[in-house]
C-alpha cells in the first residue's frame, strides 16, 4: 500500500557512455560548488557566520541543556520518579532517590526526591521525551547551548548544573501545553 507519492521507482537500465565516465555529473557538482564559490566571494548569500561573535537565531523551542525546574516557592520539583530516565532512548538519565525528612521540607516539594540526578549530555540526543515524560513538570529543555568541555566526564551534569537558581529563573514557557503551565502555579 502506498501512503504517499514520494517513493521513487528505483531503475536498472544499463548507463549511457555518457553515465558511464561520470564527467557530465563531475560538472555538474563543480557548477553548483563555483555558484556558492562566487556567491561567498562577492558577499553575497553568505553561507557562514563569524561564530561565536555572531549567533544564528535560535526557534523559542530549541532543545538545548535542561534545566530542573523549581516551584514558585522555590522548592525542588522532581520526585526521582524516574519516567524521564525510563522514557529516555539514549539511556543518558540516571537518578538516586531519597526521603525528604521534616527540616527539608522547603527544599523539596515532594515526599521522595532526588538526591542524585545526571544527564550525560554525550548520551542525549536533545529529543525531549524526558520533559514529556514528567509528570512533575519538572524537567525542561531550554535554548541554552551545552558548553564544550575537554574530557568526557565533564559532559555528565549534575543537580549542581541542572537545578535552576533561584535568583536567576528559567522561563520555559514557550515550550508548555495548557496543562504544564496550570500545574506549574
Ligand atoms: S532529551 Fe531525550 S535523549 Fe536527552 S535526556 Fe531527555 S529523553 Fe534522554
Ligand atoms: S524529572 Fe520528572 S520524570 Fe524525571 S524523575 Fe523527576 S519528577 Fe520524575
Amino acid at each position: 500500500m502506498k501512503l504517499t507519492n514520494r517513493s521513487k521507482v528505483v531503475s536498472d537500465k544499463k548507463m549511457t557512455f555518457g553515465e558511464s565516465i561520470y564527467i557530465p555529473a563531475i560538472l555538474k557538482g563543480m557548477k553548483i560548488t563555483m555558484s556558492h564559490a562566487v556567491k561567498t566571494v562577492f558577499g553575497k548569500g553568505l553561507a557562514t557566520i563569524s561564530y561565536p561573535e555572531e549567533v544564528r537565531p535560535r526557534v523559542k523551542i530549541w532543545r538545548g541543556e535542561h534545566v530542573l525546574k523549581l516551584d514558585n516557592e522555590g522548592r525542588e520539583r522532581c520526585t526521582a520518579c524516574g519516567l524521564c530516565a525510563v522514557a529516555c532512548p539514549a539511556e543518558a538519565i540516571t537518578m538516586t532517590a531519597a526521603e525528604r525528612t521534616k527540616e527539608e521540607k522547603d527544599l523539596y516539594r515532594e515526599e521522595k526526591y532526588a538526591s542524585v540526578y545526571e544527564i550525560n549530555m554525550l548520551r542525549c540526543i536533545f529529543c525531549g521525551m524526558c520533559e514529556e515524560a514528567c509528570p512533575k513538570s519538572a524537567i525542561y529543555l531550554t535554548d541554552r547551548i551545552v558548553n564544550v568541555e575537554e574530557n568526557r566526564g565533564s559532559f555528565i551534569y549534575g543537580k549542581d548544573k541542572l537545578v535552576e537558581k533561584i535568583n536567576a529563573r528559567i522561563d520555559v514557557s514557550e515550550r508548555q501545553s495548557e496543562l504544564q503551565k496550570k500545574m506549574m502555579k
